[in-house]
């Protein structure tokens, strides 16, 4: 017995030995990804990533609004004219940022895309635009007028002009697609990293949890906290990649699309919960929302906690992120 016993612990620790983890950078959807894997051997971990980019690559040809042949394309370019099929992936994409924005009074809002002209945040704008301007810009702006229609699988965007852009929950879905596509492929562990929208399942090697380590607002190559994380994701949006500042006031690349302005006083929001595009969306609803009203929201979900951190450098932790790191 005991021998038996022997055997089957060193047969174990084969295994254990012969697994490596594997990690891939690469550029995907216009950001930075990292893809993670434990493996067998290196072949197999690059085998695995390249299953993980063509997922990714695949949910980017849907809804980029950049491809003009993309289906999120042609539901732009028929706005104020027809309701436009589309596959059920996209279709229920919609559908669930839609939920988003009732529950955060429109503060999440995937038509806030028409406003794109107006602010850029690639140093083009030097002065604040005319007010009448940006009062303008939100004309076409209001999930409201996105219509969909289960029956018939279309959607209807009932303003011309009116556009959507999943940029602040696309990415948070191909983290959650491409895990989710290499759990069913047999890879028992792993980090999907989207440019700070991550999600993770397994265990490392040695057998604890991932960690994942937050990006300081202040200075992005210092790490502020590092999260042991079990079997679920995390999403930093920050206002330190894109923002413009104008009067000494800086002003972040998220905006409130119920005012038309860029959201202010916030400089980074990290959202845990169990995918990563629910974090996505509620990173970037909290960034409209500011401090108080952030915080207050993400206390009443339950399985949503949040980190903010405000203009001035202060610390905000929603009510059940404990004192050892771990939520
Ligand atoms: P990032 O991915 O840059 O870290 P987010 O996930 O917060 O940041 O997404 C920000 C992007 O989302 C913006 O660049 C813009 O494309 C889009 N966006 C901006 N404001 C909103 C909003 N209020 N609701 C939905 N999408 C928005
Ligand atoms: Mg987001």
């Amino acid at each position: 017995m005991k021998s038996k016993l022997f055997i089957i612990a060193f047969i174990l620790s084969q295994v254990t030995f012969s697994q490596q983890v594997y990690t891939k950078t690469l550029k995907l959807m216009g950001s930075r990804f990292e893809i993670t894997v434990v493996a067998d051997s290196q072949k197999e971990g690059e085998h695995y990533v390249t299953l993980a980019v063509n997922e990714i690559s695949r949910i980017e040809k849907l809804i980029s609004s950049w491809d003009a042949n993309s289906q999120t394309s042609a539901i732009n370019a028929a706005a104020g004219i027809k309701p436009v099929k589309i596959d059920s992936e996209l279709f229920n994409l919609i559908a669930r940022a839609l939920k988003l924005s009732k529950l955060t009074n429109g503060a999440f809002d995937i038509s806030y895309a028409s406003m794109d002209k107006i602010w850029k945040f690639d140093g083009s704008i030097t002065e604040m635009p005319a007010e009448a301007t940006i009062k303008k810009s939100v004309e076409k702006v209001g999930y409201q007028n996105i219509v969909l229609n289960k029956d018939t699988q279309t959607v209807f965007l009932k303003k011309a002009g009116m556009k959507i852009g999943f940029g602040a929950i696309g990415k948070g879905y191909a983290a959650d697609k491409a895990k989710a596509l290499l759990m069913e492929k047999g890879v028992t562990s792993g980090i999907i990293n989207a440019s700070g929208d991550m999600n993770t399942w397994g265990k490392q090697i040695n057998g604890q949890d991932w960690n994942i380590a937050i990006t300081n607002p202040l200075n992005k190559n210092k790490v502020f906290a590092t999260f042991p994380i079990d079997n679920s994701a995390v999403v930093t949006s920050g206002n330190y990649e894109k923002f413009v500042i104008l009067n000494n006031k800086r002003y972040s690349h998220i905006i409130d699309p119920r005012t038309g302005y860029p959201s202010t006083g916030v400089m980074s929001v990290t959202v845990f919960t169990k995918t990563a595009e629910l974090a996505d969306a509620l990173a970037t609803s909290v960034f409209v929302m500011g401090v108080p009203a952030g915080l207050d929201f993400i206390n009443q979900l339950n399985g949503v906690e949040c980190i903010i951190i405000d203009d001035n450098s202060a610390i905000h932790k929603s009510k059940n992120i404990d004192t050892k790191n771990k939520i």
